[in-house]
């Protein structure tokens, strides 16, 4: 497999340290609110990856971190006067709400910054010893002249850095391009007792910290948004650098961001879109090969027509595979042969080449169209070869067609809404037989209908 490192801007074969495990870290959210459809597209790309790794037969150790201690926590907190934790408690119960609608796996560890307060004091304690940090009125900053490589994987200049994005302006710093690893407790933060007096770790040293303590001091993967490449990727890269003297990371991966209307998205601008809401609007699958459908590293334009077409998408394939279901109830596994060879490694080939899901979404749906066309024939051994295909390896590698979908249950309320107007209808016509069968034949499945003087209303009485 060839990945595209961000730090060599080169394809590189992918190896990871220990040969047969690969060691991958994400970028979590900072949960202080609801996320959007922003937050989504590395979520299904590298769940994507890491499925796929574990495909071609590795060991995929992921971890995904959530940031529980930042500004926007401490102020959403102190707005509705609550603890710092409850308000990052809420948002990550609500994250794992959104993930699972999406049908992304949950990570193998999924930390917490406020977890790993003292390992994260002791490194910064082991920074300054190494002279790469110093102490100022109670914060602590890496002094990024200390370490030659800074600005490598960006690959930008110290002026570009320093008129870049992110770059807090403070006196207190030797160099503008220092960063925080401590800072001071100001007056109505949470705060941890350290050396330097009560405070709290800068952003970039929890990154550091969480992915060297559960992985170890070289990562083979580490992914995330683009928008993360500076400054903190570079400053994750400085300091676990200079803590452990060995390279962090084999191959960063960096996904494009996603546009709206042309524009990045970013609650900045004000358009959001929450996830929940897409979900609602479009279903998990549409979204999905929404983003799969695009090269990771391509920005991505988000419309309602481009979505709405994978749902339709998306419905064209469960239809396919419930038809073959319904016809050929048992299902075997098929024997191998070289036709089959032939379409894994087609698929492989694509995903191989930096990850390119664009194509092998496309080899799912030419073959979604392959398995309508021998079920139209009739040819049940050609039909069960492309359906344990689909069904058992493509579709699962890429985390597609997993979650019931939510365009399913939309259908069947657009459907009960006729049946219920046929119903009334019968009964003003005195058809008490018919109107009668409808509710008893719906009561059989788990729906039942209850008149009220202005309506019908209906409830299910069992999971639909
Ligand atoms: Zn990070």
């Amino acid at each position: 497999m060839r990945i595209r490192n961000t730090l060599s801007g080169k394809l590189e074969e992918f190896q990871p340290k220990d040969p047969g495990v690969v060691r991958m870290y994400v970028c979590g959210p900072t949960v202080y609110g609801l996320i959007h459809i922003g937050n989504a597209r590395p979520m299904v790309v590298f769940d994507a990856l890491r499925r796929y790794l574990e495909y071609k037969g590795y060991r995929v150790i992921m971890v995904q971190n959530f940031t529980d201690i930042d500004d926007k926590i401490i102020n959403r907190a102190n707005e509705f006067g609550v603890d710092f934790r409850d308000v990052a408690e809420t948002f990550i119960s609500e994250y794992w709400r959104d993930a699972t609608a999406l049908g992304v796996r949950a990570p193998n560890f999924a930390p917490k910054t406020s977890d790993f307060v003292p390992q994260i004091i002791s490194s910064v304690e082991k920074l300054i010893s190494k002279g790469y940090a110093y102490a100022v009125d109670g914060d602590v900053y890496f002094d990024v002249t200390s370490f030659p490589k800074y600005g490598e994987l960006s690959h930008r200049s110290t002026s570009e850095m320093i008129s870049g994005a992110r770059v807090e302006i403070n006196e207190k710093k030797r160099n503008p391009l220092d960063f925080a690893l401590w800072k001071a407790a100001k007056p109505n933060e949470p705060f941890w007792t350290s050396p330097w007096g009560n405070g709290r770790p800068g952003w970039h040293i929890e990154c550091t910290i969480m992915s060297t303590e559960l992985l170890g001091s070289t990562l083979d993967i580490h992914a995330g948004g683009e928008d993360l490449i500076f400054p903190h990727h570079e400053n994750e890269k400085a300091q676990s650098e200079a803590l452990t003297g060995e390279p962090f990371v084999k191959y960063w991966m960096h996904n494009a961001m996603i546009r709206f209307s042309g524009d990045k998205m970013s609650k900045s601008i004000g358009n959001i879109f929450l996830l929940r809401e897409a979900l609602k609007r479009f279903g998990a699958d549409a979204l999905k090969l929404f983003f799969l459908s695009k090269h990771y590293r391509s920005p991505i334009d988000f419309s309602d027509e481009v979505v709405s077409s994978w749902t339709k998408a998306a419905r064209r394939a469960s239809e396919a595979f419930m038809r073959f279901e319904s016809k050929y109830p048992l299902i075997s596994v098929p024997k191998n042969d070289h036709w089959l060879e032939e379409r894994r490694a087609e698929f492989c080939e694509s995903l191989d080449d930096d990850f390119n899901t664009p194509k092998a979404v496309a080899l799912i749906f030419d073959l979604v169209n392959d398995l309508n066309r021998s079920m139209d024939d009739g040819d049940e051994e050609k039909a069960l070869k492309i359906y344990h295909l689909l069904r058992r390896e493509f579709c699962p590698v890429l985390g597609l067609f997993e979650v019931p979908s939510q365009m399913g249950k939309k259908s069947i309320d657009e459907v009960l809404q006729i049946l219920i107007d046929v119903r009334r209808q019968l009964r003003s016509l005195k058809m008490y037989d018919l109107s009668d069968r409808i509710r008893l034949e719906l009561k059989e499945r788990g729906i039942e209908l209850k008149d009220k003087p202005d309506g019908t209303d209906y409830f299910f009485t069992e999971e639909v």
